[in-house]
């Protein structure tokens, strides 16, 4: 599917950006009283729960007087053809009418929100959702796959794709497999033979689903995480697998750091502030958390039991490294995700980890 414009329309000053900033559950607009502080467009890419990639576009707005006033509205009026979605923030302007024709007449969904009673973020999200047109959410398999089909991706790795990453129609047609209930399997054109289905040698799953995909495979059946992988090429395994270790020993009122590598935008289900904590206290009475997003990293360790950090995946080694030996000299044992999801499922035994060769 393609990447959805979600436009915000409104007079100037009326609160557009205050409601990116809602939609974004994070300060990503700057947000003035005085009349005007936006002019270009600005575009957020961002991905948004059950919506997916979306570009956010918060527009100069409409209505202000002088020659500015007009080139702003100009500005906005450029935005209407590429919007699927139109945000339009009532604020009781004569033009508000004006605009909100405008952008039906262009046969744009229009979500109408009022200046002084936004929704919460949730409520905002599930209009959005309600209003998206069918063909943003068209399918690029069509009707050739059904759910249960396997899916076989073949994708050269050759010296024209870009290093370390897959494209993105690959991205994306795996994405829409998953999302439709098939099985893709990727390969080169050097393996496409070898792709053709038999028992893996590897299963390697999101540590969230440990449990469930270790009950569904056969016993021997090597079984790791995308989060135990990224740890172990970027910091020391050892470390973190000991770190995971001391989750047992955790007592009543223990003071837990859950360290994320960037700022991303939280959900309700987010892993490290949601997800962990809850299966945390399940064993841990009265437990502290306390989150440090991005450079927010406390100088002093003193105090903490245990740090439980991201995969890092935005992050390069360095970091995670120098968090790690920051760590250890305060005495304080660090694992990360997937290991601490695998041993509070009980299977940190069950989980295969690489060891690294530099
Ligand atoms: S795993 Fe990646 S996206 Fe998640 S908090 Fe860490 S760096 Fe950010």
């Amino acid at each position: 599917m393609e990447r959805i414009q979600i436009s915000v329309f409104g007079a100037t000053n009326s609160g557009k950006s205050t409601l990116v900033n809602t939609l974004c559950g994070q300060q990503v607009a700057l947000v003035s009283d005085k009349p005007g502080t936006t002019t270009d467009p600005v575009r957020k890419f961002i991905e948004l729960p059950d919506i997916g990639a979306c570009v956010l576009v918060d527009t100069a707005g409409y209505g202000d007087e002088g020659a500015l006033g007009a080139e702003r509205e100009r500005l906005t009026r450029g935005v209407v053809e590429s919007t699927d979605v139109a945000l339009l923030l009532l604020s009781a302007h004569p033009e508000d009418v004006k605009w909100e024709a405008r952008l039906k007449d262009a046969g744009i969904p229009v979500v109408t929100l009022e200046r002084h009673s936004l929704p919460e973020r949730e409520i905002l999200l599930k209009r959005i959702r309600e209003a998206l047109p069918a063909e943003a959410q068209r399918y690029l398999t069509g009707d050739l796959v059904r759910p249960g089909d396997t899916v076989v991706l073949v994708m050269p790795q050759d010296s024209e794709a870009p290093k370390g990453r897959l494209i993105l129609p690959q991205v994306q047609l795996i994405r829409e497999l998953l999302d439709r209930g098939c099985i893709p399997v990727c390969c080169t054109p050097a393996s496409v033979q070898g792709a053709m289905l038999r028992r893996p040698d590897l299963v390697i799953t999101d540590s969230q689903v440990f449990r469930q995909v270790a009950a569904a495979i056969p016993a021997d059946c090597p079984l790791t995480s995308f989060s135990i992988l990224l740890a172990a090429s970027k910091g020391d395994i050892q470390v973190f697998l000991e770190g995971a270790r001391a989750i047992d020993g955790l007592q009543p009122g223990a003071r837990i750091l859950i360290a994320e590598a960037c700022t991303h935008v939280p959900n309700t289900e987010d892993i490290g502030r949601e997800k962990i904590p809850a299966l945390l206290r399940r064993n841990v009475p009265d437990l502290q958390v306390e989150i440090a997003a991005g450079n927010d990293f406390p100088e002093d360790l003193g105090g903490y039991d245990l740090i439980i950090h991201c995969g890092a995946c935005v992050a390069g080694s360095a970091l995670v490294r120098a968090r790690t030996e920051k760590a250890l000299r305060a005495g304080v044992p660090i694992t990360n995700y997937g290991l601490a999801i695998a041993a509070l499922q009980g299977i940190l035994g069950r989980v295969s980890i690489p060891s690294i060769r530099r």
